[in-house]
């Protein structure tokens, strides 16, 4: 936890009139807060710019783990890892789609990435004794190490300026707005059994009683909120402007670098960035135009933040920016559960990899049926779904393939709850039974890929 506690304004009414930056950081995601804190760190006078009413975007609501191997804090629990180990992991998984000089600057230039990070600002990370990458069966893989998550961050360090970070889904939060990671979910569930983890427990219990008492939600933060919050922490540090129901219309060419038209509290006004504008919109999820085109008629479900409307996007277009087709997909597929929430919101839980490959956990389709080797990743999600489609002859809509995680967390009713059908969200407990019967692989070979990840989800 940072030690240094500092209190914020909400707003940057200081930079109300200014109207010229160095750097223009469009979006505050992740990438956007971190492009920010860079070009603060780097000396320049930065203007961040979020369309809604809080920072954080997809980000807020993500794990915040980190991918990027050999860094400093892959040491300190002794990955056995290189540069050429880790290129021939990349190497494997992207196959065709490989760009040789992204990758090298990526193994080049991520170790110092972080270490320049956790040296001149709040965000700090840590690596867990075991993190097995999700293609653990290819060369290269590692099982500790390269997965960075963000080190939790007390909410209450930011000051008013806490009401900014975009709060995450309440299905990732228990006791009315308490965040857990891994580590307390290890402890909640040995506090009958270790003194150690009783009085882990009852500390992260008794601060978020204290919380509520003044606060809408929890204040200790993890994962992606902690990652943000960290950011956003820094960024204040280094006296950032950030403009929060900001939008941004049209970027133009100027003499000396751009000028960026933002509406702001209803408010057209322009702005020039002398040195350069960094667009970090985010995906186009919620972009019904663009989904038709790029993904063709899919079901409307989409676990990101409100403001993935593709804006940056359509902002590079008119400046003569084109999306690139040499890609693999232009999206990361999961199946996810849907359920209307008590007050009429659309709750949209994703089952990446770590959660639908647990021991005791499968995932079906609407006739009960596997399609799929639960344990791969979510690239290749629709792609087993294809074969499945091949070999029964059916077609397989991938926005009714829910999954329900009964393992490793506790069952929550909502969970239980999804579709009238049973077999609509059917899954089975006892699945290693199942795997040792049919022998190695087991159906859709997920046997294969049983053992580092179960290692990592016991
Ligand atoms: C549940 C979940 C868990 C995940 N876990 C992980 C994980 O552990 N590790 C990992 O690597 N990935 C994870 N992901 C994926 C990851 O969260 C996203 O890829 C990542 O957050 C994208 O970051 P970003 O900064 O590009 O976009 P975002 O975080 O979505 O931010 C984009 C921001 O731009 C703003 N914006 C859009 N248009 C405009 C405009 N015109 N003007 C101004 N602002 C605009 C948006 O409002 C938003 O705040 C997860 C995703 C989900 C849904």
């Amino acid at each position: 936890m940072t030690s240094s506690p500092a209190a914020f304004a909400p707003t940057d009414s200081a930079r109300a009139d200014d109207d010229r930056f160095d750097l223009i950081v469009i979006g505050a995601g992740g990438g956007g807060m971190a492009a920010a804190l860079f070009g603060a760190i780097r000396g320049c006078r930065v203007l961040l710019l979020e369309a809604t009413e809080y920072v954080g975007g997809t980000t807020a609501f993500s794990g915040g783990t980190t991918w990027i191997p050999n860094t400093h804090l892959a040491a300190t629990v002794g990955a056995d890892d290189s540069v050429e180990r880790a290129r021939a992991y990349l190497t494997a998984v992207i196959g065709p789609y490989l760009n040789a000089p992204l990758l090298e600057a990526f193994l080049r230039n991520g170790p110092k990435a972080i270490e320049r990070l956790e040296r001149s600002s709040d965000v700090k990370f840590r690596a867990f004794a075991m993190h097995p990458d999700y293609e653990s069966d290819v060369e290269g893989a590692v099982v500790r190490g390269r997965a960075l998550e963000p080190l939790p961050f007390d909410g209450r360090l930011l000051g008013a300026a806490f009401s900014l970070i975009r709060p995450p889904i309440p299905e990732f939060t228990v006791l009315g707005g308490m965040m857990i990671d891994r580590q307390d979910i290890g402890h909640l569930m040995n506090m009958k059994r270790s003194w150690a983890s009783f009085r882990y427990s009852t500390a992260l219990l008794v601060r978020h009683v204290r919380d509520r008492i003044s606060n809408p939600r929890g204040t200790r933060l993890v994962m992606g909120n902690a990652l943000v919050a960290r950011l956003l922490y820094s960024l204040r540090a280094r006296d950032v402007a950030v403009w929060t129901n900001a939008r941004v219309s049209t970027i133009r060419r100027a003499t000396t670098g751009f000028d960026v038209t933002v509406t702001r509290d209803g408010r057209p006004r322009t702005l020039r960035a002398s040195r350069g504008v960094i667009l970090a919109t985010g995906g186009f999820n919620r972009n019904e135009k663009l989904r038709r085109e790029r993904l063709g008629d899919i079901a409307p479900y989409s676990p990101t933040a409100p403001g993935t409307t593709g804006g940056g996007i359509e902002l590079a277009a008119e400046l003569g920016g084109r999306m690139g087709d040499d890609g693999f997909e232009p999206v990361l597929w999961a199946p996810v559960s849907v359920r209307k929430r008590a007050d009429g919101t659309m709750a949209v839980f994703p089952h990446f990899i770590m959660d639908r490959g647990k021991p005791g956990t499968m995932v079906v389709d609407q006739q009960g049926r596997r399609f799929m080797n639960e344990t791969l990743d979510d690239v290749f999600a629709p792609r087993t779904q294809g074969a499945f489609a091949e070999s029964s002859g059916k077609t397989l809509d991938t926005g009714k393939a829910n999954a329900v995680n009964l393992m490793g967390v506790p069952v929550q009713d909502h969970y239980t709850s999804i579709g009238k059908d049973p077999l609509d969200v059917l899954l089975f407990a006892g699945f290693e039974l199942m795997i040792s019967k049919h022998g190695e692989g087991g159906d859709f070979n997920r046997g294969d890929f049983f053992g580092e990840n179960n290692r990592f989800l016991r």
